[in-house]
This record gives structure tokens, C-alpha cells and sequence, in this order.
């Protein structure tokens, strides 16, 4: 041990905890302790829940790509140990005093926020992850309500939020299937409402992971057509069987020329640096590109020529706001639609992280909390 610096804590040990002051219990999670120790087995604190809290058992946790970028620190640097995890589903276990909108027992879900300033332009429009002050990530965040703490995921058995950040879990929606929907759900449908995606209407959707697949479901739902462009092609039939319409290989010159002015609206869920021009030419006058991804290192340039020719916009979004969220899941009730996933271990976790970057994955894995509580 060098002098002077303090010992890092032994890991399995109590390494992110409730606020001095705050009464909690210690839960078992899974997270990262640098940005590159993999994710391992750590105990966090969980604060007791407050007048307006619900605790939560979690029974199933989405696995993002940006999971992945936050926890290698992709994006900028952390606060470790960081939990990762904001597709969240489980079971109310407790309620504080002053709880209106959910009693025990009841299934709920977490998304990508806890809480914002709930006073500003945005909060007050019900899109508080645009809240001037900065919206409270579930994890890797300044927890303001909270005396700073660090905000911990769903990679937990439990989990203690705000019932006004907590969502109502449609019973009829398979809960595993429906965790992704609270982040990959989200984050696809708020743009194409925003766009207004009518019946008629042409998709593109580039990129077929956990977004992706999310996309052409909810596009078809929404009466459009849905064209994939994908780097895999082996990924085709799958892809119609999603409900693609026509799906075009991106490393195909001549389908991608084929490609061209044929579709209204792009959702580019790609995870890494690419270029955009091939999907911009993909547009018809007055489309729009709305990039979701959001990788670790710069894009290509855009040229403008690309955008005036056709008045194409160049657009992006950010997940949902609490309300939108609600009505999505009601939307997904509707029409039956979840994510198809592949459930996953704790002990996989790491595994599954580095199949999300190669692309493996159909569509989506989901982290079934009852094997971490058998590691705990
Ligand atoms: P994902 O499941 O890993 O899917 C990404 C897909 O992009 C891959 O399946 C792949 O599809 C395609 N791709 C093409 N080239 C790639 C490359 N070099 N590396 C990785 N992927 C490549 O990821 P996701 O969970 O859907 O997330 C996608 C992106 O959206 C991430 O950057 C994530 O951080 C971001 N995100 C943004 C928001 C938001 O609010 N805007 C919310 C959630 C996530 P093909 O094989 O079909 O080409
Ligand atoms: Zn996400
Ligand atoms: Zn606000």
C-alpha cells in the first residue's frame, strides 16, 4: 500500500452506500470498479424509502450499449464503482408515507432517469430528460435530492425511486420482455412520434440491436413501412421476420444506390463511427436522420450540400420524457409488442458486454436478477 493514499476497498464489500446520515440496507449488485475491471460482484447501499419513495425488488434489468460506453468510460470519465442498468422491472416491496400511485405488489419499471428539477420549461412540459438543471441518470449521477450520492442501476436486487419516476408495467406485457421498452422502447418511439410517423410513412431503421429492433417493431405498429440497413446481412431473414419490409445490406453499393430517396424518416441506432451521407441519400425531400446512437469517438463530417438538396434535417433525441414512457408501455399493451431478448446471467454479464459490441445479440439480453441473488 503506498502511504498516504487510502486502500482502495476490497471488492465485495460495501463500496457505494447511502449518504452519512441516511438509514439503508446493503444490496448485492453487479458493477465496474474502473473502466476496464469488467463488471464484478459488489455489495451498494440503498437508502430507506422517503415519504414520496418506492422500493423495489428488481426481477429483470436490460442490458444497453450505453451500459457499455458508461461503464468503459466510452464517454467521458466515471464515478466508480458504477452499477450500470435503466431497463428495470420488479415488484413495489415498500412505500413511503406520502405514496399515491402504487402500493405494494404492484410491477413496475425504471427507466434512464430518477428525478430532475420538476420545476423548469421542460419538467413542467413532462420532458424532464431535457430539465434545464441536468436529469438524474439511475446511475453514475449526482443524486441532488439525495446529498450528492452516487446514483446506482438496475445490475441490483433492489432499488429505491420516486413513485413520479417510477412507470406502471402492463400486466398483460411479459416483464422481461417488456424491461427493454423503458430505455430501447423509449428512446425509438419519442422521435417518431416527435417526427410524426403516419401510416404510409417509410422508415428507415439502421443498425439491428436492442434500438434497432425496437424501431421496426414500433414503426410497423405505427402503420409505416420499415426498411433495415444493416452491417450484417445474415441478419435478413430475422429481419423480415420482425416486420421488416426490405432490408438492405449497408456495404452493398448497389442496394444502397438502389436505396436511394425511399424513405421519410431514418432512425440511426448504430453504436459506433460511421457515415451518415449513404442514409442521408437514403432520404426524400423533407426527411429527416435522427442519429440515437451515441459512440465514443467522433463521426465523419456531415457535407451540407448532402442536407440542402433535399431540405433534409439532421436531428437527434433523448429517451422520454416520464409521461411519454407511460404511454408507450400502454401503446406496447396495445399492440402486444416487447422485446425479443436473451436472458442472461450475472456471471455472463461481462460476456454479454462484449457480444453487444460484435453485434451478437438478437436483440436485446436481459439480466435475470434472481441469478445474482443465488451469487449473493
Ligand atoms: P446495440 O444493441 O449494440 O445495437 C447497435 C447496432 O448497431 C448493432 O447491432 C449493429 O447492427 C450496428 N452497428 C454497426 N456497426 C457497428 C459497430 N462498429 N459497433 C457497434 N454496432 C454497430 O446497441 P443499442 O443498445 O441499441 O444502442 C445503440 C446506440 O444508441 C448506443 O450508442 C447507445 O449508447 C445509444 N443510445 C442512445 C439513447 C438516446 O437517448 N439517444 C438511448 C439508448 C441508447 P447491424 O449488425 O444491424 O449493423
Ligand atoms: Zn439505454
Ligand atoms: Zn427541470
Amino acid at each position: 500500500m503506498t502511504l498516504g493514499r487510502p486502500a482502495p476497498p476490497p471488492l465485495g464489500k460495501l463500496l457505494s452506500g447511502p449518504a452519512a446520515g441516511r438509514r439503508g440496507p446493503t444490496v448485492a449488485a453487479y458493477g465496474a470498479t474502473s473502466a476496464d475491471s469488467g463488471l464484478v460482484p459488489l455489495e451498494i447501499g440503498r437508502r430507506d424509502p422517503g415519504p414520496h419513495d418506492v422500493q423495489i425488488s428488481i426481477a429483470y434489468c436490460g442490458l444497453c450499449h450505453s451500459d457499455v460506453h458508461s461503464t468503459r468510460g466510452e464517454w467521458r470519465p466515471q464515478r466508480y464503482p458504477l452499477v450500470p442498468g435503466h431497463e428495470i422491472v420488479g415488484r413495489v416491496t415498500a412505500i413511503g408515507a406520502d405514496v399515491t400511485l402504487f402500493c405494494p405488489g404492484d410491477l413496475v419499471g425504471v427507466g434512464c432517469m430518477v428525478d430532475s428539477c420538476r420545476s423548469c420549461a421542460s419538467c413542467e412540459e413532462g420532458l424532464e430528460q431535457y430539465c434545464e438543471e441536468g436529469s438524474v441518470g439511475t446511475y453514475g449521477a449526482a443524486d441532488r435530492r439525495h446529498a450528492g450520492e452516487t446514483t446506482q442501476g438496475g445490475f441490483a436486487t433492489s432499488i429505491v425511486v420516486d413513485e413520479n419516476f417510477c412507470l406502471r408495467m402492463p400486466a398483460s406485457l411479459d416483464p422481461a420482455g417488456a424491461a427493454p421498452l423503458l430505455c430501447a422502447g423509449i428512446t425509438t418511439y419519442s422521435p417518431m412520434r416527435y417526427f410524426g410517423v403516419q401510416p404510409g410513412d417509410r422508415v428507415g431503421v439502421v443498425g439491428l440491436g436492442g434500438l434497432g429492433h425496437m424501431a421496426v417493431k414500433l414503426a410497423k405498429a405505427m402503420g409505416a413501412g420499415v426498411t433495415v440497413f444493416t452491417t450484417s446481412p445474415e441478419k435478413t431473414e430475422a429481419a423480415m421476420l420482425l416486420g421488416a419490409d426490405a432490408v438492405v445490406a449497408s456495404g452493398d453499393a448497389a442496394a444502397m444506390a438502389e436505396a436511394a430517396e425511399s424513405v421519410d424518416l431514418v432512425i440511426d441506432t448504430v453504436a459506433a463511427s460511421h457515415d451518415l451521407v449513404p442514409y442521408l441519400r437514403a432520404l426524400r425531400r423533407d426527411g429527416a436522420l435522427i442519429q440515437l446512437g451515441l459512440p465514443g469517438e467522433d463521426m465523419p463530417p456531415i457535407p451540407v450540400g448532402v442536407l440542402m438538396r433535399r431540405r433534409i434535417a439532421y436531428a437527434s433525441s433523448l429517451i422520454g420524457g416520464i409521461s411519454e414512457t407511460q404511454e408507450l408501455l400502454d401503446f406496447c399493451a396495445e399492440h402486444d409488442i416487447t422485446a425479443d431478448v436473451e436472458l442472461v446471467t450475472a456471471r455472463q454479464l461481462n460476456q454479454a458486454f462484449d457480444r453487444m459490441v460484435a453485434g451478437d445479440v438478437k436483440y436485446r439480453f436481459v439480466l435475470d436478477i434472481a441469478s445474482l441473488k443465488e451469487n449473493a
